[in-house]
Parts: C-alpha cells; structure tokens; sequence
C-alpha cells in the first residue's frame, strides 16, 4: 500500500511567515524524499526561476489521516541546496550546534485566537462579551467557546507524538493556550509549526479560524503571547546561571523585540500583564516583567526563566536563535 505524506513549510509572507502545505503519495518503505512547490505563488521565488526545494526535518504520524500516514515538516532550500532566504531553521540550527554544550531546553506557550467571522468565537453579533476576569481556566458555556476542537487538538498532538505540556483557556474570551516541551531547538520550533498546523485544519472541519495575532482585538482585552520558557544545563543546577541569563537579555532587548513577532508594540504595551516593549525588567513571579523567573525557581535555586516578550504570531526558530545566541554568548565570554 502507498501512505499520504503531507509537507508543511513556511512561506515569504510578510509580516508573518504562514503555513503551507501539500500532499504526496510515496510508495509502501519508501521514506518522504526531498521535495519542491512553485516560490512563485507563496513570496519566495519569480516566475522564471519559481522552484524551491523542500528537505524533510520532522517526521510524525498523521493523526487527522491515521493510518500509515505522516506529516512532514520540511525546511525550504534553493536548488543548489543552500537554505532560501526566508529560511529561518538554519540559523537557528547552526546556533545550537554551535552552542550544543549548553544542551538548552525550551517550553513554549502557544496563545491563540478562535475566530468565526470577523469577532472572537463566542462574541455576541454586537457589541462585546462581559469583561475580563471570568473566562482564564473557566468552565460553563457562558465563559467556554471552542473546547470540542481544543480537546481534539491536543489528542491529535499526543498521537502525533509531539511533546505536548498542557492546555488552558485564556484570559480573553474565545482564547487559548497549549505548550510545547521542554526539548531543544530546532526541535521544539518544528513541533510548533506542526501543532499550529494541527490546530488550524482542525479548526477549518468546525468552520472556525485560528487567529495567531498579537493584539487581535484593540482596547482592554488581553493580546496573545508565546512566552518562551527556557534553561541551559547550568541554570538547571544554579540559580546564579538563571540571573545571569535575565542579565544577558537585558543587554540585547531591541534585537530580541525585532525578532518576536509582527505588532508586538501594541501588545507589549505594559498593561493587561505585559511589560512596555521601550523597557527591559525581570523578577521573581512578576507577570508584568518582560522575564519572569517562576517562584519555584527561586526557592529550588535552580531552574529555568520565561521570557514572557515574544508574540503569539513569532516564528520559534527565530526567537530560540535570538535566545540562545544571546545567554550562551554571555556565558561564553
Ligand atoms: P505559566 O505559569 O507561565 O502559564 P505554563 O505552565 O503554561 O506556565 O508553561 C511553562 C512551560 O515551561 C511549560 O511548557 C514547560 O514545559 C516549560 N518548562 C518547565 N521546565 C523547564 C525547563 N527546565 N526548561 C525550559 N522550559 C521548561
Ligand atoms: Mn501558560
Ligand atoms: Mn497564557
Ligand atoms: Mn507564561
């Protein structure tokens, strides 16, 4: 029997890369082999030379298909092999590798918004829901909008094997939040781009969008984050390594604010349990700091930190990169 290998990759869409994604039909004992779609429909390529390659980097079952079926996360690649330019995963790659003694961890927590139209599920026709306050961690179908396809997207994580840490509901209504880890990188970007996959074809069966905005509705609603939890070796055995790491970041804000994600100024705005992205803070269980050290790390004195800056629209290879460059660079020198 043939098995359904469905390619995912990321596009040239600015200002946020998106998820594309195409099906083939590989040969019973075959593995998925190098690849390639037309650059000239998805920002990454002209018509006259419109071929980008695609190269498997994760492999998972396919748990919508069943079956035999995968789903394959692939990079991009010029046809002479070199990463395209909107390739991301490279970088992020060669930075582990370079920095690979430090054996960083990363946990990811992805906040996304349901959307059937233009308004948040569960929003009336008019007008706004009742304010926040009711709706983090709620239950009842006055608080509750879209747990059927919640629950189905973490079923199909775990079946698809990937590491997947939890989820909840969020502050805003029509919001929620899953985790990914803690694994290194490049691994827990590719898990994340398959689980932003999952969700959003999950949610096209319930005729409902997935909105990975920053800021998807103005005013006093909480905006979507990725807050990047993370540790090296050394900050798993010494809370000093855990300072010095909140130290380092504070060193290289702009450049970590640039790469977190399109709109980040208007969610970083220090309010509904943001930091202002014009300033770099951190402390002990401050949810207002831009990096959070959790209370238990400070009482074990060791551990890991969030940074809590990164937008739910990031593309992880670039904010594990930014991460890892920056606290293991520190640490180097
Ligand atoms: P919050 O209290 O901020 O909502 P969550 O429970 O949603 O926290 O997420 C915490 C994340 O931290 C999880 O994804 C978990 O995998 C991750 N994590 C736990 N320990 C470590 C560690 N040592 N290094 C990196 N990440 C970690
Ligand atoms: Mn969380
Ligand atoms: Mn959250
Ligand atoms: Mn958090």
């Amino acid at each position: 029997m043939v098995y359904k290998a469905e390619y995912l990759w990321l596009d040239g869409s600015t200002p946020s890369v998106r998820l594309r994604s195409k099906t083939k039909i590989i040969a019973d004992g075959s593995a998925p082999p190098i690849w390639g779609y037309d650059g000239s429909s998805t920002q990454q390529a002209t018509g006259d030379n419109s071929d980008v390659v695609l190269r498997p980097v994760l492999t998972v079952p396919d748990p919508i298909r069943g079956g035999n079926n995968v789903i394959v996360m692939a990079e991009t690649l010029l046809t002479d092999m070199t990463p395209h330019p909107s390739n991301t995963r490279a970088a992020c790659e060669a930075a582990a590798d370079k920095f690979s003694d430090f054996d960083t961890w990363f946990g990811i927590e992805q906040e996304y918004t349901f959307f059937q139209g233009n308004a948040p599920l569960g929003w009336p026709e008019n007008g706004f829901p009742a304010p926040q306050g009711d709706y983090y961690c709620g239950v009842g179908s006055d608080v509750i909008f879209g747990r059927d396809i919640v629950e189905e997207h973490m079923d199909a994580c775990i079946m698809a094997g990937l590491h997947i840490a939890g989820i909840n509901a969020e502050v805003m209504p029509g919001q929620w939040e899953f985790q990914i880890g803690p694994i290194g990188s490049p691994l827990v970007a590719d898990e994340l781009w398959i689980a932003r996959w999952l969700l959003m074809r999950i949610a096209e069966n319930y005729d409902v969008t997935v909105s990975l905005a920053a800021k998807p509705v103005p005013g006093d609603w909480n905006g979507a984050g990725a807050h990047t939890n993370f540790s090296t070796k050394q900050m798993r055995e010494d809370y000093a390594a855990c300072v010095a790491a909140a130290d380092a970041l504070s060193t290289n804000a702009p450049e970590h604010i640039a790469g977190y994600g399109a709109g980040i100024e208007n969610r970083l705005t220090g309010q509904h349990e943001t930091a202002s992205y014009k300033e770099f803070s951190y402390g002990v269980s401050n949810r207002g700091a831009s990096v959070r050290i959790p209370w238990q790390v400070a009482r074990d004195q060791k551990g890991y930190i969030e940074d809590r800056r990164p937008n739910a629209n990031v593309d992880p290879y670039v904010a594990t990169r930014l991460i890892i460059n920056t606290v293991c660079g520190a640490a180097t020198k």
